[in-house]
């Protein structure tokens, strides 16, 4: 079975092209969500974060989750520290998740691949972009924040021509362009590398 990775930038779309996959009957891994359920479950992960940023980190077994972002967000060590406690775990559950699939090819969707070396445990990564004006309009109305509180966001992470440029393949979600003949093409293209 191939492991394909599924990234882009914040607001790219990353999610909506996610569940055309899945309409095709393809797996999806959603690394952030599944990032939550493991910091919140009873475990080492939890017992690490505890260590490193307090027992204010959890509120009542729940991850204190406007805390952490407080300490993270103007710390780069922080953040870089809370990274290395959450990505081999989530490495981890994404590998036993794929390996329990039992579909021709399975997709992990996450927003680090490259900057977390992810992409050296997939065969494959395809890349959501859109034009950053685009991206801020779509989290801003989303999220209902700002326009400077997203691109604070943006800013944390790889430029993006870098990244879509690292991506076997590329989907535009623009304006312009439909998703759903893009995602069946790229469906057909794995489909015949998995068979290669
Ligand atoms: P994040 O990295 O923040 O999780 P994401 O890359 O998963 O974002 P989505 O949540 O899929 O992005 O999309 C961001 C917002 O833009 C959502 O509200 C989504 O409904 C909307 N959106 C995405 N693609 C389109 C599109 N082609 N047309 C209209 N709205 C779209």
């Amino acid at each position: 079975m191939l492991k394909i990775g599924l990234t882009g930038g914040i607001g790219s779309g990353k999610t909506t092209v996610a569940h055309i996959f899945e309409v095709l009957g393809i797996p999806v891994y959603y690394a952030d969500d599944a990032a939550k359920l493991l910091m919140n479950a009873e475990g080492p992960l939890k017992q690490q974060i505890i260590t490193h940023f307090g027992a204010q980190s959890y509120i009542d077994g729940k991850l204190n989750r406007a805390y952490l972002a407080k300490e993270i967000f103007s710390d780069t060590k922080k953040t870089t520290l809370i990274n290395s406690i959450i990505h081999p775990a989530t490495i981890t559950d994404a590998n036993n998740w794929m390996a329990a699939q039992t579909t021709t090819y399975a997709i992990k969707e996450a927003a680090l691949i490259f900057e977390a070396k992810v992409h050296l445990h997939l065969d494959a990564v395809i890349g959501v972009y859109a034009p950053a004006a685009l991206r801020i309009k779509r989290v801003m109305q989303r999220d209902n924040i700002t326009e400077v509180q997203v691109e604070a966001r943006m800013q944390k992470q790889m430029n993006e021509d870098e990244k879509m440029k690292r991506c076997n393949y590329v989907i535009t979600n623009d304006d312009a362009q439909l998703l759903i003949p893009q995602v069946l093409e790229i469906h057909k293209l794995i489909m015949k590398k998995a068979r290669l």
